[in-house]
Formats: C-alpha cells, sequence, structure tokens
C-alpha cells in the first residue's frame, strides 16, 4: 500500500513516513478516561483529536484495531504512587457507592458524550480492574528481568538500573539519567523505595482499601501505568505501531510505560508515539483539579459564566478541527461563535455543491484544474500529520468557489461535469467520513421556522415579563425547558439552545 502519510513522532521530535509492522494494518492503542467523575471538554478533545486519526487512516483503507481503555482502579490522586488515595475508591468512599458503580455511571457518561461528539467506538475498549491478571504476570516479568523489587508487598520499578542498562528511560518527555540521579524530591514512605524516581507497580492496600485483590507480594492494586503496558500487550502484542494519549501524559505515565515493557518484555511497545495538545480556556489548561473547566453540557447549554450562550456539539467538534491536534486550542465564546458561524457555511457550501448542475458549454480549464488541486491540497495536507486546520482552509476555498457558481457569480457551463461529481465525493468524504461533522437536526440559527418560532415566543415572554405577569413569563420558560430549549438571558439580548 503506497501511503504519503507522514506522522509527528514524540519519540524523534520528527514527522516519520507511517510505515505499519504489518502491510496494511495498524494496532493503535490510546489511553483513555479515568472514569471518576464526568469528563470535562479538555478529555473530550483528546478523543475527537484521536478520532480523527483514526477516521482518516480507516478513510485509507487501513485495517486498524483501535485499542482505548478505561482506566477504572489504580490512578492515585496527585499522581503519586504511595500514600496517596486511589480516584474512584475516594470518590466511592464520599458517596458511599461501589466502585463499580462509579466506574459504570462514569463510563455510560463518557460513552454518551463520545457518541454525542460523533466519535467512532474503537475495537476494544478493555477496563483495568478486567486485567488484574496479565498486570500481576507483568509484575512478575519485571522482577524475573531484575527490574523491580518488593517492600513489605509493594513493588517498585528500578529505574536508575533501568536507566543505566536500557539507555531509553527518558526517551520520550527528554530527562537524563542525570536528572534523575539528582532528584532528591522527599517522597512519603520513600525509605521503601531506593529511589524518588522509582515507581509502584503493585501497591500493597490497607484493609480499608475498598479495590484489593490477592497477589504473591500483597492483598493490593496495580500501579496506574501498569494497566496500560498489560492492556496494550495483550490486545496489539510486545511491539505494536501507535501509542497516543494527551500530551500532559508523556511523563510519568508513558514514559513509565516504556520502562514497564522493556522491563517485562525487553522491547519498546510503539513505533510511533503521538501526543495531543491540551484545551486551554481563557489562556490556561483546562483541568478540573484547578476548577478551570467546563462540561459539554454546560457548553451545549451555555450555563457557565465564560459563555454567553449554549453550543451545538458539531460546532464546538468544528473548532476543534479548526487547530492542529498538537497545537494548544484556547476556547473562547467569541472563537466559540466564529466556529459556529464556520460550521454553517460549511455545510451550507455542501448543499450548495449538491444543487450544482453543469451543462459544460464552455468550460474554463483554470477553473477546472484550481478544483481539482485543492482537492490535492486537501490530502496532502492530512497527510501531512493530520493537518486538519489547512484541509478546512481547502475546503472553504471550495466553499467559495461553489457559492460562485450558486450565485451566477461563475456560470456553471464553466464547470466539468467529472469535476463536479469528483468535487462532490471529495467533500463529502473528508466532511462526514473523515472530520467526523454531521449534519444537525436542530440547532440554533440553523432552521428558519425554528428560529422564527422562537423568536415569537421570546418576545411573548419578554411582554409578559415586562407586564409583570410572571406567572405567564414562567410558564413559557417552563415549558420550554420540558421540550430540551434552554433560555439564557444576557446582557445583549436573550439566547437560546437545544439541550443535547
Ligand atoms: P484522565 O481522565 O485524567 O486520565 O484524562 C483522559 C485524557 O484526557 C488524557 O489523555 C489526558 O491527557 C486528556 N486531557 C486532560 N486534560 C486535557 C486538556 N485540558 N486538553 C486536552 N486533553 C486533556
Ligand atoms: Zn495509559
Amino acid at each position: 500500500m503506497a501511503d504519503n502519510l507522514k506522522i509527528y513522532n514524540t519519540l524523534s521530535g520528527n514527522k516519520e513516513p507511517l510505515k505499519p509492522l504489518v502491510e496494511g494494518r495498524i494496532g493503535m492503542y490510546v489511553c483513555g478516561p479515568t472514569v471518576y467523575s464526568d469528563v470535562h471538554l479538555g478529555n473530550c478533545r483528546t478523543f475527537v483529536s484521536f478520532d480523527i486519526i483514526y477516521r482518516y487512516l480507516l478513510y485509507k483503507g487501513y485495517k486498524i484495531r483501535y485499542v482505548r481503555n478505561i482506566t477504572d482502579v489504580g490512578h492515585l490522586e496527585g499522581d503519586t504512587d504511595i500514600g496517596a488515595e486511589d480516584k474512584i475508591s475516594k470518590k466511592a468512599r464520599l458517596e458511599q457507592l461501589e466502585p463499580m458503580e462509579i466506574a459504570q455511571k462514569y463510563t455510560l457518561g463518557f460513552h454518551r458524550m463520545m457518541d454525542i461528539f460523533n466519535t467512532l467506538s474503537p475495537s476494544i475498549e478493555p477496563r483495568a480492574t478486567g486485567h488484574i491478571i496479565e498486570q500481576i504476570e507483568m509484575v512478575k516479568a519485571i522482577l524475573d528481568n531484575g527490574y523491580g523489587y518488593e517492600v513489605d508487598g509493594s513493588v517498585y520499578f528500578d529505574t536508575i538500573k533501568f536507566a543505566r542498562d536500557k539507555k531509553v528511560y527518558g526517551q520520550l518527555s527528554g530527562r537524563k539519567l542525570e536528572d534523575l540521579l539528582s532528584e532528591t524530591r522527599e517522597l512519603k514512605k520513600q525509605d521503601e523505595k531506593k529511589h524518588p524516581s522509582d515507581f509502584a507497580i503493585w501497591i500493597k492496600a490497607d484493609p480499608s482499601h475498598l479495590m484489593r485483590w490477592s497477589s504473591p507480594w500483597s492483598v493490593g492494586f496495580p500501579g496506574w501505568h501498569l494497566e496500560c503496558s498489560a492492556m496494550s500487550t495483550r490486545y496489539l502484542g510486545k511491539h505494536f505501531d501507535i501509542h497516543g494519549g494527551g500530551g500532559d501524559l508523556k511523563f510519568p505515565h508513558h514514559e513509565n510505560e516504556v520502562a514497564q515493557n522493556y522491563g517485562a518484555c525487553n522491547c519498546a511497545p510503539a513505533n510511533y508515539w503521538m501526543h495531543g495538545n491540551m484545551l486551554l480556556m481563557n489562556g490556561k489548561k483546562m483541568s478540573k483539579s484547578d476548577g478551570n473547566s467546563l462540561t459539554p453540557e454546560q457548553l451545549f447549554t451555555g450555563n457557565s459564566p465564560h459563555l454567553s450562550k449554549g453550543y451545538s456539539p458539531m460546532s464546538i467538534r468544528f473548532f476543534m478541527l479548526q487547530s492542529h491536534y498538537r497545537s494548544t486550542l484556547d476556547l473562547t465564546d467569541e472563537a466559540l461563535q466564529a466556529a459556529e458561524k464556520g460550521f454553517q457555511r460549511l455545510m451550507e457550501g455542501y448543499r450548495n455543491l449538491l444543487s450544482l448542475k453543469p451543462d459544460e458549454k464552455q468550460v474554463d480549464r483554470d477553473l477546472n484544474s484550481k478544483l481539482e488541486s485543492l482537492m490535492h491540497q486537501v490530502f496532502d495536507n492530512l497527510d501531512d500529520d493530520f493537518n486538519t486546520p489547512k484541509a478546512l482552509a481547502n475546503l472553504f476555498e471550495m466553499v467559495s468557489v461553489i457559492n460562485s457558481i450558486k450565485n451566477h457569480q461563475i456560470d456553471s457551463d464553466k464547470l466539468r461535469s467529472d469535476t463536479l461529481q469528483k468535487l462532490q465525493k471529495v467533500f463529502k468524504e473528508v466532511v462526514f467520513d473523515v472530520f467526523g461533522l454531521k449534519e444537525e437536526e436542530l440547532s440554533s440559527g440553523e432552521d428558519e421556522v425554528t428560529e422564527k418560532l422562537m423568536d415569537l415566543i421570546l418576545q411573548l415572554r419578554q411582554q409578559a415579563r415586562t407586564e409583570k405577569n410572571w406567572g405567564m413569563a414562567d410558564t413559557i420558560r417552563d415549558a420550554l425547558q420540558e421540550a430540551g430549549i434552554v433560555v439564557k438571558d444576557g446582557k445583549e439580548g436573550t439566547a437560546w439552545s437545544v439541550k443535547h
């Protein structure tokens, strides 16, 4: 399969041609969510980025096994490894629920959000708690190979021995052995570890801990990094093509995954490491623990002080496509408004494209070759490490031509019918199959009749309020809410949106 696709590999710091281990097939592992609370929009950005990557690889004809895990054990508060509480265990304790109830609730919420954003399901979605045996086997292999040591029922990975032997520790994150050796960070229970950079691969649990399993070392639970090593090996083999995740996982999570795989199997897990960049909000990383986060629901309803109105899921997906997956993306109300308009213009361009009927009376070669060249550029840009913003810019150049023909500024008989057919095909495939956008049945500003009806209803509500007829104003608002329409009063008037 001839392919021009180049992928930026965090390991080498370069864009490299994609060479799958087995011709025509790709194994891809992406770190999934920790299901202890609702996903925020930053999490969604990472999964949408990898969805577009997955979709483009599928579009190119690869057979892909896409594995994206669910972390339902082992991810500790603060990412330290001893003394801290497991995030899911803590939530279960606080809410007096079974840990599995917590995991189930937020896994379903995550799936629902992935559906709303029109992302494809992975081929396999393994859970960490379903792979304790594999994780125990991996700890055994690491111990057998001399890269782990046990202290009082917990097992640690020996980073210094590994870094000395293999010379790969730090390759992903750029940390050197000397940096590790000079690290003097204080750790709780540090006396158990030989060195501060060592990390737990099996953690002995005290009897109050809700999630515990028997192992040769203690009743306990696996370290967070271990699950991804164990599950990628289980479903993709010791050595596979692509490993992805958000850029904040490079260290320590991914660096430690590489170490564990070498430690257990003596080989690197993935050929290509891909990292998506962060979603910011008003210039700061979106993060739940810092309180600077927005749930997708808030975005759809506009129910947040950061927003003037609600935005539809596809406007948000379009917003994400407008920046390259390796660039940061700053979410602001203005940027979302622009994305909403852009998405509508793209959809309108597509509808106009479908309505064109060329009669080829005076074919204009320049016009046809301009369109042909734009179609090539779309794929050149996608082949260049999935450059969606540039490919979108190409599509908008096409939209300009399409709209000019539709508005009779350019005669439709200048267009060749085979160019038109190809344009319709490429446009449809890129917008819907690769970018994963879809027409939205009802969204603010899109449906003219609804727009007019809503104007009328909101006027009546305003009139009731002016007349201090609060009962009527509330009845209208409640009826709208029941119909799934959220109304938000702001400085610039009343905005409405459909709850998804
Ligand atoms: P977590 O549930 O914390 O394990 O995170 C799930 C995924 O979301 C990981 O791949 C993170 O790298 C990613 N992530 C977390 N915060 C952001 C953000 N602000 N922007 C983009 N991705 C993020
Ligand atoms: Zn992972």
